[in-house]
Parts: C-alpha cells; structure tokens; sequence
C-alpha cells in the first residue's frame, strides 16, 4: 500500500491541508504502507515552495517517506504529452474563459470541446508555445464508487470537457501531472478533500487513455470558513500555520485535528475511517 499526500505550494500550510497530511499518514501507517510526499508546484506564478509545507509537517510529527517534487518530473509529463499525441488525443485549444458559460459538476466552467477538431503542427505539439493543449477524452462514462462510498461517476468528456493537460504559459496542467506521478509512484491509494473529488472521473479517463492503473480513491470531509456574503467555502485564507503555531503545540494541534474528524486522538492504533466525519465542518469555535 502506497499513499501520498499532494499539496499545492500555493501558500502556507492551513489547518485544511494540515486535516488533509494527518488522514493520509493514518491511513497509510495503520495499514503498514507506505506516505509520501508530493510537492505540487508545476503552477509557478503562483508557487512559494514547498519549505514552510515540510517543515509544518515536522512540527506536527507526521514523518513521510520520501518527498517528491513535481516540478522535477518534466520529462515523464512531456513523455505522456507524447503518447496522447501519437494516439491523435492532443489537440491545441484557442478558446477563451469568457466564451465557456455552462457550469461543470466541480463548480468551474465546462468546455464544449469546441476545439477538438483542431490539428496539431507538423511539428508537433512543442512547436505551440504559447497555445493550450487537451486531451480529447473518450465520451464514455465512468462508473465509479470511492472507498467512503462518494458516487463518482460522470462522464468527465461531456460533462466537464475535455482537459486543458497543458496549459497556456507552458506549465503541465494538474490533471495530466497527477495522473502520470501516481501512476509513476505507484500510488496504490489516494486520499483526498472532496474539493476534488469531481475531477477524479477525469483522471480515471487520463488512467485509460495511458494505459495506466486506477488507484482506490477516498475523499474526506473539508474544513470550511466563512468566506465574503457568510457563505462557508473551503479554507483558505484564516488560520495560516504562523497563526497557529502561536495556539497549538504540534502535537496539540495533531489532537485537535484528530478530534474534529471524529477520532478520540491522534495515535495509529486510535485510527477507524468508521470514525471519521463525512460532513463537513466550520472551523469557527473549533480552532
Ligand atoms: N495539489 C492538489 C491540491 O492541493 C491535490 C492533488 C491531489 O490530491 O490529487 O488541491
Ligand atoms: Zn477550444
């Protein structure tokens, strides 16, 4: 059993990707497997790196075994952008944000696959510099029930489009990128907040396209704050890990967390997805 927790380097670490770092290290040591780290930073514009990540795990006791940073791995996401190109499933994509209106299943736009059609240069795709590419994704469902029993299915093609695998300003697109590393790291079992979870049908179809194993997925619960207009919407900008680290202990704060998600504490023989919160939760007067 191979896990991995996948931060973006977007910021800080917040008490939601902190929740995130604590389920998947659980579930992989109380199941005797293997956690490892990967550092999510292909999105440069906005990457900070991945120090202040590593070094909030540390002080939470939450020990991987490996660190793998994404950004290293250039050559796989190229070779997979390769191999979708010679099975005539990359195309390049011109459209703009503002002419796609429909909304997609993970509250984003979806695309009409407006472009797929389009050839890509004698040359091939490198030749587009500065010019998305997508996967042209068979129009097939998925069926698919995740491990705390979150229905997944969708038909990623026509419900959310086809995916950008490439983005615009040359960076490989998170869906590609995640699909080709676990694959590569021989992810077994992928824990995830469920802000995700209506990409995962997407992924499966990368998985298929490439020829590549499906993970077991689970999704868990997420930790919310109220956002502009008291709307509650996944935490991002209170409680930064400078913050907390003047409240908590690393180990109080392990505990902490550990009892939100509905555990007594924080030890691996305490751990029982049974146990675990489904809903989620405002951290408001819990943190
Ligand atoms: N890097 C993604 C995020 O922080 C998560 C990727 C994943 O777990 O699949 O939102
Ligand atoms: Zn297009």
């Amino acid at each position: 059993m191979i896990s991995r927790f996948a931060p973006s380097t977007t910021g800080e670490a917040h008490p939601g990707t902190l929740l995130s770092a604590l389920l998947v290290w659980l579930d992989a040591r109380s199941r005797g497997g293997t956690a490892i780290v990967r550092l999510e930073d292909l999105d440069r514009t906005r990457d900070v790196g991945g120090a202040v990540l590593i070094e909030a795990l540390d002080w939470l006791g939450l020990h991987f075994d490996q660190t793998i940073v994404q950004s290293e791995r250039a050559a796989a996401h190229d070779a997979a952008l390769d191999r979708l190109a010679a099975a005539g499933r990359l195309y390049p994509c011109t459209c703009s944000r503002a002419s796609r209106t429909r909304l997609a299943p993970d509250g984003g736009r979806a695309y009409d696959n407006t472009c797929r059609d389009a050839p890509l240069p004698f040359g091939g795709w490198r030749e587009l510099t500065a010019t998305a590419l997508r996967a042209r994704l068979p129009d097939e469902r998925v069926e698919l029930v995740d491990a705390g029993g979150l229905d997944l299915s969708q038909t990623p093609a026509l419900e959310v489009g086809d995916p950008i695998v490439r983005r615009r300003d040359g960076a490989i697109a998170y869906q590609l990128a995640v699909v080709v590393d676990d694959a590569d790291e021989a992810i077994t079992d992928i824990v995830r907040g469920r802000d995700i979870a209506p990409s995962t049908a997407t992924q499966v179809m990368l998985q298929r396209l490439l020829d590549l194993p499906t993970p077991r997925y689970r999704h868990h619960f997420l930790l919310l704050e109220r956002a502009r207009g008291d709307k509650l919407a996944k935490l991002h900008g209170s409680l930064p890990w400078r913050e907390l680290i003047t409240r908590y202990t690393g180990a109080e704060l392990r505990d902490r967390l550990a009892h939100i998600a509905g555990l007594a504490d924080s030890r691996i023989a305490s751990f029982d997805w049974a146990r675990v919160r489904s809903d989620d939760v405002s951290i408001e007067g819990l943190l």
